[in-house]
């Protein structure tokens, strides 16, 4: 068996269009998916995933050259093909080598389910729960809308939900500033001082009114220097997060240490990791209880995988990246895993499924129901692509957002 050809897409349907639980990445100008049909001589094909937003073409520039080593590869060898890929680049490593050996790693993987008349996670060991518990972002303007709006998931059956106020950095966001140039992002200016004491009073007024049961998080998104985030996490303490995330900057991930001789909030960390040497150092020494790493950006189902074997011992749990900037057929390689490893935690979700466009391009996304995602029953991994529609939403350029300190210092997003 050989692979005959590797089709590369870009499809931005989220940029035409306005969505409910896409949020920022609207406005923002959409998210380009990478997507990849890995075809061969026996009929067969798979769809992988290699979105890496804002910085999508250097996927595609990859992927363009991984083509011409696949075509007549047996694409069975996914083990092989993963490391010959990872060889082959000889810089070995990072989100855009590592995002394009995921796209095709998850169609090997497609293609493999396909063949054995299997769903994914069958191959990958069978199942370890019913379904896959997800959790939902929640915002608001307000204390009474955040409040409100965690209550609208309850009500739909979710049972942890991420609750911010104002966005990323919230009440510590004191300026905008419109972008200079149609298209490019605005700028927010942060300052952490009223962040700081907003977040512990945003908690304390949902334990409040929601109770002590509820499972709700929250995300700091590297907004704050190491003391702070050490203060944030001891002052959230009474409030039972279910994990505070990205506390700190990865370069900082030494820190944690320190955070976590002063506070029992369980960390969660890793979004935009890519590689096991980066993630290792969490494990052995135990500085995490959530590994946010995403399938799609760290090489793959094989290489996911992997690290959460290695993590098993460690007793950190998956939290898997799944904003909206992560697209369906990768959310499909998510669950599938995610069924069938032991140390699953959590899965960050977006219901695409509720999404007409999304359900035409990418027949069909995962279902939710009660609080848990389900795999696809059908052979692989049980999701397809339309590439004929996706010729209606072309490539778009997207941007991250822009984040100054008030003096006009550069702040990390
Ligand atoms: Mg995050």
């Amino acid at each position: 068996m050989k692979i005959t050809d590797v089709k590369i897409f870009v499809v931005n349907p989220t940029a035409a269009e306005k969505f409910d639980g896409i949020g920022h990445l609207y406005r923002s100008g959409g998210v380009n998916y990478v997507v990849v049909k890995v075809l061969t001589d026996e009929g067969v094909y798979g769809v992988g995933e290699g979105t890496l937003y804002a910085s999508e073409l250097a996927v595609v520039s990859v992927l363009k050259n991984f083509r011409e080593l696949l075509i007549g590869k047996d694409p069975n060898d996914i083990e092989d093909t993963w490391h010959f890929l990872h060889r082959s680049t000889y810089w070995r490593g990072g989100p855009i080598f590592k995002t394009a050996i995921a796209a095709i790693d998850i169609a090997l993987w497609d293609i493999k389910g396909k063949l054995a008349n299997m769903p994914v996670y069958q191959l990958l060991g069978g199942s370890c729960r019913k379904g896959v518990l997800v959790y939902r972002h929640a915002d608001g303007r307000d204390l009474k809308e955040v409040t409100d709006n965690i209550r609208k998931w309850l009500e739909q059956g979710y049972k942890v939900i991420r609750a911010q106020m104002g966005g990323y950095g919230g009440s510590g966001n004191l300026k905008f500033e419109p972008a200079q140039r149609e298209g490019l992002p605005d700028i927010t200016y942060f300052e952490p001082s009223r962040y700081l004491i907003e977040v512990p009073k945003l908690f304390e007024h949902l334990r409040n009114e929601l109770g002590m049961e509820v499972d709700l998080l929250h995300d700091v998104h590297e907004q704050l220097s190491p003391i702070e985030a050490a203060q944030l996490a001891k002052r959230l303490e009474p409030y039972r997060l279910f994990f505070l995330e990205d506390p700190v900057s990865p370069e900082q991930k030494d820190v944690l240490a320190f955070i976590r001789s002063q506070t029992t909030t369980p960390i969660a960390i890793g979004e935009i990791f890519c590689d096991r040497e980066q993630i290792l150092p969490l494990f052995v020494n135990r500085l995490i209880d959530y590994i946010r790493i995403a399938p799609l950006h760290v090489g793959g189902i094989t290489e996911a995988r992997k690290i959460m074997a290695i993590a098993e011992p460690f007793g950190v749990k998956s939290a898997f990246h799944g904003a909206a900037d992560l697209g369906p057929i990768s959310q499909a390689a998510a669950v599938h895993l995610q069924m069938s490893i032991h140390n699953f935690g959590v899965q960050e979700w977006t219901d695409f499924r509720s999404i007409q466009v999304f359900c035409d391009l990418f027949p069909t996304p995962c279902e939710v129901s009660g609080g848990y995602a389900y795999p696809n029953e059908k052979p692989g991994l049980g999701i397809d692509f339309n590439e004929e529609l996706a010729e209606r939403f072309p490539y778009s350029p997207v941007y991250m957002p822009q984040i100054r300190r008030i003096d006009g210092t550069v702040h990390g997003y």
